[in-house]
């Protein structure tokens, strides 16, 4: 079961992956069993869920209206950089 530990690193690594819909099944699952045991990585993989969340939900706004306005650009860069912040 070696392989199936992942280091903090590698566990990051995952997580930025799965953001963008790359990381594999099993990749995900050892991420999966390594943020039961690491509250480091659990907090940033709940860090990276939501600011996917954030620009799911701005894109779907998108949609509707076809264009963002340039207030929502900035409006939407000001949270990341607070959400950041807050979470360094
Ligand atoms: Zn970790």
């Amino acid at each position: 079961m070696g392989k199936f530990k992942l280091s903090c690193d590698e566990a990051t690594m995952i997580c930025d992956k799965s953001q963008y819909g790359e990381a594999s099944f099993s990749e995900k699952l050892k991420l999966n069993f390594h943020v039961m045991f690491c509250k480091i990585c659990k907090m940033y993989s709940q860090q990276n869920s939501k600011l996917t969340d954030i620009f799911k939900s701005k894109c779907s706004l998108n949609e509707n209206k076809q264009k963002m306005s340039e207030n929502d650009k900035s409006e939407l860069s000001k949270q990341f950089q607070e959400m950041l912040k807050n979470n360094s």
